[in-house]
């Protein structure tokens, strides 16, 4: 077993956080209409347990992805959202410039590796257990 430095997973070598997460990318692209239907929760979750956010837009997405839990939010509304939040501000990339520290303290309980793949019933709800989780685990985080 491995553990993520980032999010803390554990898992089987060789595998890392990154190729279980491109695998749920691969199905995502694949099965738009299934899988696809949780695209924003995944990459705001990976993105923000991996750190791959710049300072402001790490804050930001995890206020999106808290409104995306509570308010059920569509995939359509959250892009919306997010250009809104950091589209016009940074130049279009929100992972560029220096990182939040302190992020990888954050005791994630649910990460990529925890999330079935087999059918997409059950990808889904995983996917939104995982993002619950997301927000609840980092609702304590303050930057510093
Ligand atoms: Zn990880």
């Amino acid at each position: 077993m491995i553990r993520c430095p980032d999010c803390g997973a554990r898992l089987a070598e060789p595998e890392t956080c990154r190729e279980r997460f491109g695998a749920c990318l691969t199905l995502e692209y694949l099965h738009p209409a299934t899988f696809g239907a949780v695209h924003h929760l995944s990459v705001m979750c990976y993105a923000l347990q991996h750190n791959q956010y710049a300072k402001a837009a790490w804050l930001d997405a995890r206020d999106i992805l808290g409104r995306c839990v509570r308010e059920d939010l569509t995939g359509a509304v959250f892009l919306r959202l997010m250009r809104e939040r950091l589209g016009t501000k940074r130049n279009g990339s929100i992972s560029r410039g220096p990182k939040l520290e302190g992020v990888s303290g954050i005791p994630w309980s649910t990460t990529v590796a925890d999330v079935a793949t087999a059918d997409p019933a059950a990808y889904e709800a995983d996917i939104r257990r995982w993002a619950a989780s997301v927000v609840t685990d980092s609702a304590a985080f303050e930057p510093r």
